[in-house]
């Protein structure tokens, strides 16, 4: 096998697309995503939007956080491809939605290969990702109780 490209390796797709800043290169694959059906079609329930509130972010950073080391993170995570349930938690819709439910779908949207531990930068950066979501789908929380000093 030749490698087959010496030069660079990523130019932007659209040398002349106008619009917003194109993406950066080791960025997630948003566009791609929304264009997925499967992807789409999950979003928040007005329970899950309650349950963002209730739980404030920094708390559903982490819970998003202990639940990529616990069942993404590992080299082999156990029952890989039935990981991620589809209901019970906002993250885990977050994941099937992001691409990030399992490492087969890390390398084929993300390009974060199968087979070894996610580095902690790798964590870091699904989490972002999986945040940022739940954000966009959570839109405007004010009519929920929040519920601010809540224990883990
Ligand atoms: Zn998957």
């Amino acid at each position: 096998m030749t490698p087959g490209n010496p030069t660079k390796p990523d130019e932007p797709a659209s040398p002349g697309a106008e619009g917003p800043a194109p993406p950066r290169r080791d960025s997630f694959q948003l566009a791609n995503l929304a264009r997925s059906r499967f992807r789409s079609r999950f979003g928040l329930s007005g329970a899950d939007r309650a349950y963002v509130a209730r739980t404030g972010w920094e708390t559903l950073r982490a819970q998003a956080e202990k639940i990529v080391r616990e069942r993404l993170a590992p080299a082999r995570p156990r029952n890989d491809g039935r990981q991620t349930h589809m209901r019970g938690h906002p993250v885990f819709l977050a994941q099937h939605a992001t691409a990030t439910c399992c490492r087969g779908c890390l390398p084929k949207w993300h390009g974060l290969p199968p087979g070894r531990p996610l580095s902690d930068a790798e964590v870091a950066r699904v989490v972002d990702f999986l945040l940022a979501w739940i954000r966009e789908k959570a839109g405007d929380l004010s009519g929920f109780p929040v519920q601010t000093a809540l224990p883990i």
